[in-house]
């Protein structure tokens, strides 16, 4: 398994439409265990395969990716993944991702969602998800139509969360000099 490079806002490869997948062969389930392997060790709990450069409605999550007991893990890859349904009720939950390091943001998102997509043995499925895994689901397929939590946030927020970005940025540079 390789770990692969992560893709950070505002690269525009984050802000594409991804195409679907029409085949799940070997070559795909290596991409897949790729994405699973960066995913933990950047300690993200969900990746979308634009955040490492492909532009393929691919995601890879965990709702429990614990480092002290990996049997504990729940490990789930999802191929065309498409809500169906939504819950009317809302909940807040406090957000961050991968693509914008170090910072977080309470999103609004549907307490449950029903998903349809393809596994990685290539059959249909279909999940009831709430809690935790409702809340990555709606982030990740997000993602795969070029769309990032801050985008839901009111432009205040959005723009005081792309300056403590810039700043944490700029402190890292400063570190690494
Ligand atoms: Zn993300």
């Amino acid at each position: 398994m390789a770990v692969l490079k992560l893709y950070e806002y505002p690269d525009e490869v984050l802000r594409q439409k991804c195409e679907r997948v029409s085949v799940v062969d070997d070559k795909l389930r290596r991409f897949l265990d790729d994405m699973l392997e960066t995913m933990y060790v950047d300690k993200g709990c969900g990746l979308a395969a634009p955040q490492v450069g492909v532009t393929k409605r691919i995601i890879v999550l965990d709702d429990n990716p614990s480092d002290e007991d990996k049997s504990a893990r729940r490990p789930m890859f999802l191929i065309n993944p498409e809500i169906v349904w939504r819950s009317e009720e809302t909940v807040l939950f406090n957000e961050g991702c991968l693509s914008l390091p170090d910072q977080r943001a309470e999103v609004e998102r549907n307490e449950k969602v029903r998903v349809h997509f393809v596994d990685y043995n290539g059959d249909e499925r279909e999940i009831l998800a709430d809690d935790l895994l409702a809340i990555i689901l709606q982030h990740e397929i997000d993602h795969l139509d070029g769309i990032l939590y801050i985008d839901h946030l009111s432009r205040l927020k959005r723009t005081r969360l792309l300056n403590k970005l810039k700043k944490y940025r700029e402190e890292k540079e400063r570190d690494k000099a």
